[in-house]
């Protein structure tokens, strides 16, 4: 089993049905779909897609992924070229706007700015200069193109150096946390955060909506870099967003903040997803280059858990092709790739689930068994082991397909879905006879198995018990 999960984001390219189960097919462990484009609405059918492709014990995953206080520009018609020396007329507190002006939504801007501030577009690929701000109400930036291209409606927009005025989860997110929830989103990712307190808004509204949905901080601006300790404290997974971050520090710092970040993860057990252009050629040719080929395979021996495609599978020309790519990446670098682990101390968050998780990661070791089967409601568990890096595989045991969807983004970990039994061990075995049935587990294999008590799923995570499949399908250690 592939242990580097892949995440594609899903868009035109990849949406319609035929196509997504191809790229389902393919190896596309997560769909993300980014809140950012489009209404929160256009996205329920998709989920209803999505959910389709599954399948008995092959499940769906989906990242919700938050727009976040990120400026965008609004909407206009068609392409607009700049070129270099051009002076190019923003218009702040503008949703949409025909003529040679580009609205921009946040009426902030021009306060926000000064003279000679930086201001990118798309991706920091056209760089250009304030000339002035003004306007009776303060409604404009006048700003010099230095480096031109086209742009195209709700761009991003990235202001390096300049701090915005935008609260972590504003209107649009509140909107787009509110359906994704609704939907059953697996993941939600909260984009643009700058401080763990960034992450509360999401957090409790996903326990005041009676969920327990894992919370992924994407790390794409300075003051994230600055807080990236107590940011990962706060978060359950961490999302290495190179788009915004090579925008926001100089792109010569991406590959070092990537390891400290990846690093920073490692040293807590968490999923960690490096993210943006990694095959980026892709999205116009069959074929990636050999740098994006060695950033994939870095990405993944230095640690990341997943890796993500962006505009390869959304909008590019070979989605499908984008994905097996990466498939092929990931398991010829998995091979002879020595555990990289993650010894993950004794942090403050689920210590006592922790502790139970490193002891049966270590029998495991120990005692040479093939399989760990953690039991979980709501996927903690089976994340925490995963977190030791374990060289076998981890299959996840609930009775709720919610749990099991979870586990697509946790790097080799597999579920299977089995009715809680009154006795937590009676539970684990019948886990153990469906995996042997279905081949997964053979005879003579030793087993860890890590459960609650006296329930193996809702019981609190407290037992490690070794079994052995004998070879007239009987499970020694039982008791
Ligand atoms: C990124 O900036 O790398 C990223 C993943 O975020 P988004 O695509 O939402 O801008």
């Amino acid at each position: 089993m592939r242990r580097t999960r892949i995440v594609a984001t899903l868009g035109p390219a990849s949406w319609e049905p035929s196509t997504l189960k191809s790229v389902f097919d393919a190896g596309a462990d997560v769909f993300r779909l980014n809140y950012s484009h489009g209404e929160p609405e256009q996205k329920t059918e998709l989920y209803e897609r999505i959910r389709s492709l599954e399948d008995g014990n092959r499940t769906t995953c989906i990242l919700a992924d938050l727009p976040g206080p990120k400026l965008r520009l609004g909407e206009f018609p068609g392409v607009k070229l700049l070129n270099n020396g051009d002076v190019v007329r923003l218009l702040c507190g503008k949703k949409e706007h025909i003529g040679e002006e580009i609205p921009v939504e946040y009426d902030g801007l021009s306060s926000d700015l000064k003279t000679g501030d930086s201001v990118l577009l798309a991706d920091g690929l056209i760089r250009m200069s304030v000339k002035e701000t003004g306007g009776e109400r303060g409604t404009y930036v006048d700003c010099i193109v230095e480096d031109g291209g086209p742009v195209t409606s709700r761009k991003g927009i990235n202001l390096p150096g300049t701090t915005i005025d935008l609260p972590a989860i504003g209107e649009k997110d509140k909107l787009a946390l509110d359906h994704a929830l609704k939907s059953g989103a697996d993941w939600i990712a909260v984009s643009y955060v700058r401080s763990a307190e960034d992450l509360r808004p999401a957090k409790d509204a996903i326990k005041a909506a009676g969920l327990h949905t894992p919370v992924i901080a994407k790390i794409e601006h300075p003051a994230a870099l600055e807080n990236l300790h107590p940011i990962l404290d706060a978060a359950d997974a961490v999302m290495v967003a190179r788009g915004d971050l090579g925008v926001e520090i100089p792109l010569e710092q991406v590959p070092l903040a990537q390891q400290r970040i990846i690093d920073a993860g490692l040293m807590r057990g968490m999923v960690v997803i490096v993210a943006t252009q990694m095959l980026e050629s892709m999205t116009l040719n069959p074929r990636p280059t050999r740098a994006e080929v060695s950033d994939v395979s870095t990405a993944i021996r230095h640690g990341g858990t997943a890796v993500m495609l962006s505009g390869e599978t959304a909008s590019g020309e070979h989605p499908i092709a984008a994905v097996e790519t990466m498939v092929k990446i990931a398991n010829a670098t998995e091979i002879g790739l020595v555990s990289s682990g993650g010894t993950p101390g004794a942090l403050s968050k689920f210590r006592s689930t922790r502790a139970v998780a490193h002891s049966g990661v270590e029998l495991a070791r120990m005692s040479g068994a093939k399989h760990i089967l953690v039991a979980t409601q709501h996927g903690n568990a089976p994340r925490l082991v995963a977190g030791y890096r374990p060289d076998v595989i981890v299959t996840a045991v609930t009775d709720r397909k919610r749990a099991a969807r979870r586990m697509n983004l946790l790097p080799g970990v597999q579920s299977v879905i089995v009715e809680e039994h009154e006795r937590g061990s009676k539970t684990m075995q019948n886990a153990i006879k469906l995996l042997a049935e279905d081949g997964s587990i053979k005879s003579g294999d030793r087993i860890v198995a890590i459960s609650g008590s006296p329930q193996a799923m809702s019981g609190a995570t407290s037992t490690v018990r070794l079994y052995k499949l004998q070879p007239d399908g009987s499970i020694s250690g039982t008791e």
